[in-house]
């Protein structure tokens, strides 16, 4: 079994890598999803990330942006318009039927991890390849900016991702436990993937969860951890990763990425363009690996998810 942590566009597109070398080479492969996004609008419950990862997956996802269903139209937002919302947040006609799902499902009592593996199987995702939120409880991310701690959503889509960041929280998480299969995927996956993903803030919440870190830790030797980073030449491809780092303090680069995860990563992934990082990120104790990471398309992700197969079973 692999285990692979994931946000959302960076971590949609190594996952679908994955997800083809199943189940001839992974025969079974576990994708934990950040929810720290998770959010409700007009009474709906929306888990951006999870979305991602299963339009991706399911073969749906638009591809220009990488999130969203391809030629999703906007009818309701439109309407909404006309009744004279501020429809800040985008949700197309199809993607909405998602929400409506998963609203219901919650609503009657189970748990996101039964609607997410319900949702997975309706698109289609084979059954050897689980998609799982990092937790059943409510983890909501918080942005410090000059004008206060604001909601995830807020920050990152309302006022698309613009101010400084001067600190991260995750409200909830004292309540919050990991979802036990995440948590015995960290123990006993045989190889654990860190996807291309924001270290702040689709990984950090799924290792602040309780217990998280210590698995990954503490894991039995011959097993691999390897992360593959977002952050290439001092840049994050999309987003506001490479500001937060530096808001927060860290060096925005991928070694700045590689001293975040230092004791629970065995190798590290640097793009082709950071080769001269290599020398640095082995002094922090991980093999590094040079790798062309950016994944265009399914082909580039598959040709990555086959590197990282390469340098885990060498
Ligand atoms: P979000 O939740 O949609 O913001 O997505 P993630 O947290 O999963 O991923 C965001 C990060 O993915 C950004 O920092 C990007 O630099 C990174 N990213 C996106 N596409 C790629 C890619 O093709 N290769 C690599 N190495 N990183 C990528
Ligand atoms: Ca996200």
């Amino acid at each position: 079994m692999w285990a692979a942590l994931a946000g959302g566009v960076g971590g949609a597109k190594l996952a679908r890598g994955l997800m083809a070398l199943t189940p001839v080479n992974i025969a079974d492969l576990r994708i934990i999803v950040n929810t720290g996004d998770d959010f409700t609008l007009h009474g709906l419950h929306i888990s951006p990330d999870i979305d991602t990862v299963l339009y991706t997956l399911g073969g749906i996802a638009n591809p220009q942006t990488g999130w969203g269903i391809a030629g999703d139209t906007t009818k309701v937002l439109d309407q909404l318009t006309t009744l004279g919302e501020d429809p800040w947040f985008w949700l197309g006609d199809r993607d909405l039927a998602t929400h409506l799902l998963r609203t219901r499902a919650l609503s009657a009592g189970d748990g996101l991890a039964k609607v997410t593996a319900d949702l997975a199987r309706r698109l289609g995702i084979p059954a050897w390849v689980r998609i799982m939120p990092m937790s059943d409880d409510v983890v909501s991310t918080e942005i410090q900016t000059p004008d206060g701690w604001l909601p995830f959503q807020e920050y990152f889509v309302r006022r698309r991702h613009a101010d400084p960041v001067s600190d991260v929280r995750f409200a909830g998480l004292a309540r919050a436990r990991p979802l036990p299969a995440a948590l015995e995927a960290m123990r006993s996956a045989e190889v654990v993937v860190f996807c291309p993903s924001n270290p702040i803030v689709s990984i950090g919440p799924i290792l602040a969860l309780p217990g998280m870190r210590d698995a990954l830790a503490h894991r039995q030797a011959g097993r691999r951890r390897i992360a593959v980073s977002p952050i290439i030449q001092g840049q994050a491809l999309k987003g506001p990763a490479d500001r937060m780092l530096e808001g927060l303090g860290y060096e925005v680069s991928a070694l700045g990425v590689a001293r975040l995860y230092v004791g629970l990563v065995d190798d590290f992934v640097l793009d082709s363009a950071d080769a001269d990082l290599a020398p640095a990120v082995a002094q922090l104790g991980m093999r590094p690996h040079v790798l062309p990471t950016i994944m265009t398309d399914a082909a580039a992700s598959l040709a990555l998810a086959q590197a990282i197969a390469q340098v885990v079973q060498a």
